[in-house]
């Protein structure tokens, strides 16, 4: 059985001292050797202070992007290496608000993920489709193009340092949530696609969170579907009692 994962994902918000008192209180709820993976990623410039603040649980620090090349040039970017280096063993990337608020496309998604692979983080890789697509039919051929176009080169050996992440862009911090339904279609869907391309033994053990207004009354409906396994949290990440509801709700599934 794939272990449930809930990831959650701070965006640019907390100040140092409100991120580390969040952290610390995700920390205590959730020691280390339980039965769900927990993540999360604060703002680059707190990565220090949250994995300080967090040593010794069970919450894994993440980071909210990389630049793909290992050093240079690159004004303002942070390379994979900078960010093991500061404790973060997890990266997501591929972000509907990457996507589609700073422009980045598949081919630098892709650039991305085969860095953090290579580094050695854990790769949360998310995919999803906006309203128009959702609503004109074409959301199962979104999640294939984005699929094929992030994860080209990428070899089987490697899933087992990456998760997916479907995040619908539409139910993204709208309060408006996939229904079960839905969302167990779309990560359906997904999980065909790595059958297809990477076959069953990959398929069947890669990770599908689900993304997208979870909160804790929506969490065990969600994360109950039989290919959701775990939810990757926005706004809800940001609360600890909600963030660690959701922790809870996983735990009772797993
Ligand atoms: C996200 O940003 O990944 C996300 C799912 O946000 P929210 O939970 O706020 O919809």
């Amino acid at each position: 059985m794939r272990r449930l994962f809930v990831a959650g994902n701070w965006k640019m918000n907390t100040t140092k001292e409100s991120g580390v008192a969040l952290a610390k209180e995700v920390a205590a709820a959730v020691p280390s050797g339980g039965s769900v993976d927990v993540m999360v990623a604060p703002p680059f410039p707190y990565s220090s202070a949250i994995h300080e603040a967090i040593a010794g649980s069970g919450v894994e620090l993440g980071a909210q992007n990389l630049w793909y090349e290992p050093s240079g040039a690159f004004t303002g970017e942070v390379s994979a290496d900078m960010l093991k280096d500061v404790g973060c063993a997890q990266v997501i990337l591929g972000h509907s608000e990457r996507r589609h608020v700073l422009g980045e496309s598949d081919e630098v998604i892709n650039k991305k993920n085969h860095r953090g692979l290579e580094a050695g983080l854990h790769v949360v890789f998310c995919v999803g489709e906006q309203l128009d697509d959702r609503d004109g039919g074409r959301t199962d051929a979104v999640l294939s193009t984005q699929l094929e176009g992030g994860l080209t080169g990428v070899e089987g050996g490697q899933f087992a340092n990456l998760t997916v992440a479907y995040e619908p862009v539409w139910a993204i911090g709208t309060g408006r949530t996939a229904s079960p339904e839905q969302a167990e279609a779309a990560h359906a869907h997904i999980r065909g696609w790595l059958r297809e391309h990477y076959g069953a033994e990959i398929a069947d053990s890669t990770r599908i969170l689900y993304g997208g207004s979870v909160k804790p009354d929506n969490a065990a409906e969600l994360i109950g579907q039989d290919n959701v396994d775990g939810a990757l949290v926005g706004g809800a990440s940001l609360k600890a009692d909600q963030f660690i509801a959701i922790i809870q709700a996983a735990q009772g599934l797993s």
